[in-house]
C-alpha cells in the first residue's frame, strides 16, 4: 500500500487551490465563484467551510487534489453545485438532492411561509391546536412538507410524488430530520391515493412544474441540462399541472380548506382566472415573494 504521507503535493495548499478555482470559475462565468470553490473544496476534503480558513496553508494529498479537480470539472460542465455535493439548504435545513429531484429554490421558502401563516390564523374552532391534515403534491426532495412538519409538529402531513426516485429521496430526508413518523410519503400521482370527498384535507399545497415546454431549453444550463424536466415542464402554456390541481383539489379539501400554489412570476392572471372559472373557490389572492415577484396563489374552498 502506498504511504499516504508520501503522496502530499506541497505545491498546493488550501488557499492556493481556492484562489486557482475561483479564478478558473470566473473565466467560465460561474456565478459566485469563490463561494462555490469553497463549497466544493470543503466537500472534497470532508471539512466544514470555516475549516478551510483555519487550515489555509495546509498542503494537500494527491488523492484529495484529484477528487477536487474532478468536482471542478463537473461544475465547469454546469452541473449544479447542489447535485455535486448531494445536498441543498432550504429553510435552514439540509436536504439530500439527486438529479431526480428539483433543487429547492430560496423563493419556494415563500410557499412554506404562506402555509405557516394560514396555519396560525383562524377562529378557536379552527385553531392551531386542532391537528390539521396537510397534503403536498409533487414533493420532490420533500423540502416543503418537511420544513412545514418541522415547524408545526402537531399536524398530520402527507405528500405524494409519482417518481419513485423522488419519493425515496423525500423519505431519506424525512429520516434525516427525524420526521418520518410525522409525514406520510407516498409514491403516487397527484391525489390518486385519496378518495374524493372522503379524505378531507385542511390544506393542499404544491410547487408543480410550471415552465412552458418551449422555454425549458433556454433556461440556465444548470437547470436545462441537469434538473429533471418532469419537475419543470408545465406543458405547452406552463399551466397544465396548475390547471389539473386547481380542477381537482376542491374534491379533497374540506369546506374553507386552503389551496396554495407556487406559480411563475407571469402566471398570476392566468391562475386566478382558472381558479375563478372553476367555481369552487373564494378568497383567491396572490402573494409576492421578497423580490417583488408574484409567487404564490392561494384560495379557499367555498
Ligand atoms: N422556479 C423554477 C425555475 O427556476 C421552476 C419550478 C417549477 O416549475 N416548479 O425554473
Amino acid at each position: 500500500m502506498q504511504n499516504r504521507q508520501a503522496s502530499i503535493d506541497a505545491k498546493w495548499t488550501i488557499i492556493k487551490l481556492l484562489k486557482w478555482a475561483t479564478s478558473y470559475f470566473n473565466t467560465h462565468d460561474i456565478e459566485r465563484p469563490r463561494a462555490e470553490a469553497e463549497i466544493l473544496l470543503s466537500h472534497a476534503l470532508k471539512l466544514q467551510r470555516i475549516d478551510l480558513y483555519l487550515r489555509y496553508d495546509q498542503p494537500l494529498y494527491d488523492e484529495d487534489l484529484k477528487r477536487f479537480k474532478g468536482l471542478v470539472k463537473r461544475r465547469i460542465k454546469r452541473e449544479p453545485v447542489a447535485y455535486i455535493v448531494g445536498v441543498k439548504e432550504f429553510w435552514s435545513m439540509d436536504f439530500a438532492v439527486t438529479k431526480d429531484v428539483l433543487i429547492p429554490r430560496p423563493e419556494t421558502e415563500f410557499l412554506v411561509e404562506a402555509a405557516l401563516d394560514l396555519l396560525l390564523v383562524g377562529s378557536s374552532s379552527d385553531s392551531i391546536l386542532m391537528p390539521k391534515r396537510i397534503l403536498e403534491l409533487g414533493t420532490g426532495s420533500g423540502a416543503v412538507i418537511l420544513a412545514l412538519a418541522s415547524m408545526r409538529p402537531g399536524h398530520r402531513f402527507f405528500a405524494t410524488d409519482r417518481m419513485w426516485a423522488a419519493a425515496r429521496t423525500a423519505r431519506k430526508n424525512a429520516v434525516r430530520h427525524g420526521l418520518e413518523n410525522n409525514v406520510a410519503l407516498i409514491c403516487a400521482d397527484w391525489f390518486s391515493p385519496f378518495v374524493p370527498k372522503q379524505c378531507a384535507f385542511d390544506m393542499i399545497l404544491s410547487n408543480p412544474p410550471y415552465v412552458p415546454s418551449r422555454l425549458i431549453g433556454g433556461l440556465q444550463p444548470e437547470i436545462a441540462g441537469y434538473e429533471p424536466a418532469s419537475a419543470l415542464d408545465g406543458g405547452e402554456d406552463g399551466l397544465s399541472c396548475l390547471n389539473h390541481i386547481i380542477g381537482h383539489a376542491h374534491l379533497y379539501l374540506r369546506s374553507k380548506g386552503a389551496l396554495l400554489l407556487e406559480i411563475g412570476d407571469d402566471q398570476k392572471n392566468d391562475v386566478e382566472r382558472i381558479a375563478d372559472g372553476c367555481g369552487a373557490y373564494e378568497h383567491i389572492a396572490c402573494i409576492k415573494d421578497y423580490s417583488g415577484y408574484d409567487r404564490v396563489v392561494q384560495m379557499r374552498k367555498k
